[in-house]
């Protein structure tokens, strides 16, 4: 499947809940969720009944939005969460919240997923000391991210946010190194998604 090119900002009103894909603009008064809080196209004051199909097939595409991935890869990510032990639903979400482009987000490293995935590929980060340029790689227990430390003054706005805000509590950040450590693997309660889990699964084992 190609590339999703309309705004970003359709996809937050179809859904009828903000799923932060543009980032300041997002906390901004500018979110167009808060000037138009209803589904884009035309007006029409019939209201369809959704499928049960239709609302776990909205469920996957708004995980796949949120994250920001394809088709493929979203089912290369379902396969893998199945064949992990445990609950399906949960290894998939976990899995999305190892990637390392989510945890630049998550650590307000980047406004947004996909200004994450931009600086990852322009080879501005470190996993334990290795230059990672890839968005998709997934962080185990223990692993530290860091940028080089002459890239320190383009980051300052961003630690500073990151002090103020703080950390998902799986993550821990180190102030003399300036390093991000994943504690432990992202705990269900942990993972700050909205979606039902379970929707996506029963998606795709029609
Ligand atoms: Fe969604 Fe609002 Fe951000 Fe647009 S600005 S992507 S509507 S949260």
């Amino acid at each position: 499947m190609g590339r999703y090119l309309e705004s970003s900002c359709k996809i937050c009103r179809r859904n009828k809940e903000k799923l932060y894909l543009k980032g300041a603009r997002c906390e901004s008064a500018k979110c167009a969720l808060e000037k138009r809080n209803f589904p884009p196209g035309p007006k029409t004051s019939m209201v369809k009944k959704m499928s049960e199909y239709g609302r776990r097939l909205r469920e996957k595409q708004k995980l796949r939005f949120f994250y920001g991935v394809s088709e493929l890869q979203m089912r290369n990510y379902f396969k893998k969460a199945l064949a992990q032990k445990g609950v399906t639903g949960y290894n998939l979400l976990a899995l999305f919240e190892r990637r390392l482009d989510n945890v630049l987000f998550r650590t307000h490293l980047a406004r947004s997923r996909k200004e994450a995935r931009q600086l990852i590929r322009h080879r501005h980060f470190f996993v334990n000391g290795r230059l990672v340029d890839i968005p998709s790689f997934l962080l185990e227990e223990g692993d530290v991210v860091h940028f080089p430390p002459n890239a320190s003054a383009q980051f300052t706005d961003r630690l500073k946010i990151l002090k103020e805000k703080g950390l998902p509590t799986w993550l821990s950040y180190e102030e003399v190194d300036k390093k991000v450590r994943m504690i432990h693997l992202p705990k269900r309660e942990e993972i700050g998604s909205p979606v039902q889990e379970r929707l996506i699964v029963e998606f795709y084992s029609m």
